[in-house]
């Protein structure tokens, strides 16, 4: 008798372009594939003597069953940081620790999409996020964005004119893929809308702190007058996303019910990754480590861009981040970038397509680099073969 799994698997089908993307492991590729930070910032010595402080002081804790909610102490460093860099006004009680930011985009499928329902996201979105929503069935409708950030007359038609909306995914801070970030007034206007309609909305940002250059901007969650935005966040790109800790800020409505779901999933995020970060905080400056990646990423970012501006052609657009980890590329309507990566994989440099960032696909001419995990001349020479086999489809 043949197995019969559930119907949500129909839907979660192995990528094409994953299967082609693992021939980038190969160390003669130049890849710009992944989103991974620079191993060489982690401060593995640092954690050394992290380990040990912890071992030695909180040992038998540290290696014990522990609340889901969290480590206390990591609770309250969250909270009190993100006040401090992102306007708002949090509590310890309002932070809940997940196993990196991933769970909470699953669990906040799991707490508010039945098979039918709508999630509104920007277009493009987040590769992951998608995926993990759609275990949950939903539809997703990709609201147009531009420049600026998802363009709100377009959001507000779609919810005139759409029933069964049960959330709103957005990534306003250097997004992944496009590392677009929003501006001040489309936060503004999101936040009107979203109280008009009394919307949950996930605010993911792990980028957030990244940023290299421009005005801060406050977050969309600092704007929330009712408690409908779920700010989401992790340690992975700051940090090291091999702890695998992350968080989820939001109304304490929430918390209780993302605290059944996650003992349900996992019952806690280990103990032991959360007290070493908390630990890490307390004994070291974390504040001149982010300013260390910063430092890294902004010259890898501008030799990416460097790199753009003088090999590709003019036919060909591409955002220049102010922070985070990604650019991304439009090339003329005619070029399709899986076809271009096939070819790119023979120079042994390699992208992400940009068709699996748009949930309901139809965008075959887009890509997504990342600067974060290379030297500049590394980047540059990726940029140069890049650039090289795109000038075979000459006639942009
Ligand atoms: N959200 C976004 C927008 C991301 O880019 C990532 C990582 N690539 C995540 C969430 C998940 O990160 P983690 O689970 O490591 O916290």
């Amino acid at each position: 008798m043949a197995v019969i799994f559930a119907e949500r698997m129909d839907l979660m089908c192995a990528s094409e372009i994953r299967e082609i993307l693992k021939i980038t492991q190969r160390p003669e590729v130049i890849s710009f594939a992944g989103g991974l930070p620079a191993p060489e910032l982690f401060p593995v010595e640092a954690m050394k003597q992290v380990a040990v402080k912890v071992l030695n002081e909180a040992g038998q804790e540290a290696l014990q069953y522990s609340t889901t909610e969290g480590f206390e102490r990591l609770r309250q460093q969250i909270a009190a940081r993100m006040n401090r860099k992102f306007n708002t006004n949090v509590q310890e009680n309002n932070v809940l620790i997940t196993s990196g930011s991933q769970q909470a985009l699953d669990f906040s499928g799991k707490l508010f999409l039945s098979a039918g329902d709508v999630v509104l996201c920007e277009s493009p979105t987040y590769l992951a996020a998608i995926s993990a929503f759609k275990a949950y069935q939903p539809r997703f409708i990709a609201v147009p964005t531009d420049d600026q950030g998802m363009i709100i007359e377009e959001l507000k038609k779609i919810l005139e004119t759409t029933t069964n909306v049960k959330l709103i995914y957005i990534v306003p801070d250097f997004q992944n893929p496009t590392g677009r970030t929003w501006s001040l007034t489309r936060r503004q206007q999101l936040m009107e809308v979203v109280n008009e309609y009394e919307l949950p909305v996930i605010e993911d940002n792990p980028y957030g702190e990244l940023r290299f250059e421009g005005d801060f901007l406050p977050a969309v969650k600092s704007m929330d007058t009712k408690g409908l935005v779920i700010f989401v966040s992790t340690f992975s790109k700051t940090f090291c996303p091999g702890l695998r800790v992350g968080w989820i800020a939001a109304d304490s409505r929430f918390i209780e019910r993302y605290v059944l779901i996650k003992q349900g999933a996992d019952l806690h995020t280990s103990s032991l990754s959360q007290r070493e970060i908390s630990a890490y905080m307390d004994m070291y400056d974390f504040e001149s480590h982010i300013a260390n990646i910063i430092k890294v990423y902004r010259s890898r970012r501008d030799a990416m861009v460097n790199a753009m501006e003088e090999y590709f052609d003019s036919a060909v657009t591409f955002t220049r981040p102010q922070g985070g980890l990604f650019t991304w590329v439009e090339m003329p309507k005619h070029i399709k970038a899986v076809s271009l990566l096939k070819e790119c994989l023979q120079h042994h440099v390699a992208f992400v397509p940009g068709d699996s960032f748009f949930p309901n696909g139809g965008v075959e001419n887009t890509f997504r680099l990342n600067y974060s995990n290379m030297p500049e001349e590394r980047i540059n020479e990726g940029i140069r073969r890049l650039a090289m086999v795109m000038a075979k489809y000459n006639n942009y």
